[in-house]
């Protein structure tokens, strides 16, 4: 398959700042070395508890936040040169025009669409960056890029906030479509809106993916929205990456204890299936000092000793489903006999 993104040991550390000189006392470790694949066409959902890093890597490389160190590879749909946008500056992705064909949607349309500019200014502008087009083929291309996200020409001349959250978020996609992007960062952009909006949503977002061959970065803590769109999840927990599989492989015989606790706690509504809950116990470690070894070890119920010691790579356990566990080979067993079932949903 055709990779677009290559990261490699990507990490984005937080500096805290502190003394009277205000000088880097210690540092939040968001991401702590990720080595991913993303390939063309896909659908990559990112899950994990808050603060696991999963938006912190949709930021890392669209560079937001510029990561610490590590590479991010990004190699352009047109055959054209690869790029290392982890050591470009944020000029000379403008100048080469990486900045397009890279684009975020945020969680809450409400607060990333300026309430004082009219629709149309809003689509327009990442057109207007590309000084392609005079005025009157800018509203014909606003007009083309609402239709395709089930708006009309008629909402041209109205501003956010008399919008519904639905319509506004389809703005959202509109303008990070306008700029003709490859890959796109979608941040939780279905939880900030009502259930019945959010498979309207998730149908557009599935529609366009296909229609203009786009790549997704969906991150999200909701399952189930991430089972109904997602090609592949990646599991995060703590900076770090810890299981990588297809939807159905992950879903039908997931291998890392957390992703079991996950999936578990995925709620089913028939009343009468009696489905075991794996509740963690203890908080989410300190990303500001993380425990040593295994990251998830002061919470899993299979820890050994070795998973204090030594931090467990993440390998190819079977057909590209990658995990990084000690004990991987015997993991879902372990859950069947503590939990009743390893199978979910
Ligand atoms: Fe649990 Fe050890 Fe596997 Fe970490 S490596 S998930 S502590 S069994």
């Amino acid at each position: 398959m055709d990779k677009i993104l290559e990261l490699k040991k990507l990490k984005k550390h937080y500096p805290i700042l502190g003394g009277v000189m205000r000088r880097p006392v210690n540092s939040v470790r968001a991401l702590d070395g990720i080595d991913l694949d993303i390939y063309r066409g896909e659908c990559l959902g990112v899950v994990g508890e808050s603060g696991c890093g999963k938006t912190t890597t949709g930021k890392a490389i669209l560079r937001l936040h510029p990561p610490t160190s590590g590479d991010i590879l990004y190699h352009p749909g047109d055959g054209g040169e690869s790029h290392n946008i982890a050591k470009m500056s944020y000029s000379a992705m403008q100048r080469t025009g990486i900045r397009n064909k890279l684009q975020m949607v945020f969680q809450d349309p409400t607060t990333s669409l300026n309430p004082r500019m009219l629709i149309k200014h809003i689509i327009a502008e990442p057109l207007k960056e590309q000084k392609r087009w005079g005025a009157r083929e800018l509203e014909t291309k606003v007009v083309e890029l609402l239709d395709l996200v089930g708006l009309t020409g008629d909402h041209l001349m109205r501003y956010p906030h008399e919008f519904s959250g639905g319509q506004r978020q389809r703005i959202a996609v509109a303008r990070a479509i306008a700029a003709s992007p490859e890959f796109i960062v979608l941040d939780e952009p279905t939880s900030a809106l009502d259930v019945s909006v959010q498979a309207q949503i998730l149908n557009l977002l599935h529609k366009l993916r296909k229609q203009l061959n786009l790549t997704y970065l969906f991150v999200t803590h909701h399952l189930l929205v991430v089972k109904y769109i997602s090609t592949r999840i990646a599991v995060m927990y703590l900076g770090k990456m810890i299981e990588l599989a297809k939807t159905e492989d992950l879903f039908a015989g997931a291998l890392h204890p957390y992703t079991h606790a996950l999936l578990s706690g995925i709620p089913n509504p028939d009343p009468n299936l009696d489905k075991p809950r794996i509740v963690l116990e203890g908080d989410v470690p300190s990303p500001l000092d993380p425990p040593r070894g295994c990251r998830f070890h002061t919470r899993c119920p299979f820890a050994i000793n070795v998973c204090a010691k030594e931090d467990p790579p993440l390998v190819d356990a079977a057909d590209g489903h990658k995990v990084a566990c000690h004990r991987r080979q015997e993991t879902r067993k372990l859950v069947r006999e503590k939990f009743g079932t390893a199978d979910y949903c």
